[in-house]
């Protein structure tokens, strides 16, 4: 649908790269030298352009900064073993963006504006993807309304954008979580499920709490009864039980990771134990105590396998083994780091070269 050439390319006249240390990578502070812009008007996406990162103009009155309709999505490209951009399921990420979008009333972005988009911006900005272990590009699409207009209504304008950011490490340690069951992140009929602004902006608060208590994250519970786990902030959790992988069911409460879904289909292709379900705090708790539940971590593209060394639950510390004897997620981490890296078999067709 849109050709290559219909983006127009303004380049930077002289890179930024040499100003990176790219051995000392923080996450998300970093910016590529070049960011894609595309506007819906009168029900169609124009206007593709490539134009160097850096700030945009935007209406006081713009919607998304009154109201939230913003959404996003984030994926990862590796630097493959020829220099090539090797990206991570990055039609799952598209399709997800339609599901928030439809959620959030705004227009369908089609697959190859998607697609192509992010090809050109990737091809221009290739040099930035890392190189060093741990490190990779992060990408970061998104989309929010527009219109200058300050009632509350459906908009008819919107910008697309993407702009990337070489990280490292989400989280440098194992993480320590706390079980959240006062505040809520999302409710039944709610946008729970959808990559949508003010999820997380309403996430801040109850985690500021955990953090000045010394933990890194939250749990969340369901937010009716806060007796059942859901997800972590920006990562799905699972645990090991009794020599089985078990996670969360998904439900409209619970963002539908693909790291999720990557770490089921891998753990069913090796033959474990995989169960979704609803896994209530009680079971979970009874199941440190008794130690039968020995692993757990949290799984998303920020933060790739995150294992979680400490859940925090009322005024207890429960700990987990050390991450040297966890057998599971270990081989789940090397796996799918070696596939996203391309220096392993990738049996389900993940990796996108571009
Ligand atoms: C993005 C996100 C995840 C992880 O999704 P991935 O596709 O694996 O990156 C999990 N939970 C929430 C709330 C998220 O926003």
């Amino acid at each position: 649908m849109i050709a290559t050439q219909t983006i127009s390319i303004s380049r930077v006249k002289e890179s930024r790269i040499r100003e990176v240390d790219f051995a000392n990578i923080p996450f998300g502070r970093i910016y590529t030298d070049h960011m894609f812009i595309a506007d819906y008007r009168n029900g169609e996406w124009r206007n593709f352009r490539i134009i160097p990162y850096g700030y945009i103009p935007i209406s006081p009155a713009t919607p998304a900064l009154h109201y939230g309709q913003a959404i996003f999505e984030g994926m990862k490209a590796y630097r493959g073993p020829e220099g090539e951009a090797l990206v991570f399921r990055p039609h799952d990420n598209w399709m997800r963006m339609n599901i928030s979008g439809e959620r959030m009333c705004m227009p369908h972005i089609p697959e190859e504006l998607f697609m192509e988009s992010l090809a050109t911006l990737i091809d221009l900005d290739r040099a930035w993807i890392p190189s060093t272990p741990g490190a990779s590009l992060y990408i970061r699409p998104f989309m929010f309304s527009a219109d200058e207009y300050i009632g509350i209504k459906a908009s008819t304008d919107f910008t697309f954008m993407i702009i990337l950011c070489p990280v490292g490490a989400y989280y440098s340690t194992p993480v320590k979580v706390r079980i959240e069951t006062r505040y809520t992140r999302a409710i039944e009929g709610g946008t729970g499920y959808a990559k949508a602004g003010g999820n997380y902006g309403g996430a801040i608060y109850p985690a500021k709490l955990a953090q000045d208590k010394g933990y890194h994250q939250l749990i969340w519970t369901d937010g009716k009864t806060h007796e059942y786990i859901e997800e972590s902030g920006t990562m799905n959790v699972a645990f090991i039980m009794n020599d089985t992988l078990v996670t969360p069911a998904l439900t409209d409460t619970i963002l539908a990771g693909i790291t999720r879904d990557s770490v089921i289909k891998l753990a069913k292709s090796w033959g474990w134990k995989v169960e979704e379900r609803k896994i209530s705090v009680r079971e979970l708790i009874e199941g440190l105590e008794r130690g039968t539940v020995t692993e757990a971590f949290g799984m998303g593209t920020a933060a790739t396998i995150a294992p979680i060394e400490l859940i925090g639950y009322g005024e207890k510390d429960y700990k987990l083994p050390p991450v040297s004897e966890r057998k599971y997620g270990n081989r789940i981490l090397e796996e799918l780091d070696g596939i996203k890296r391309g220096i392993k078999p990738d049996p389900f067709n993940w990796v996108v070269r571009m």
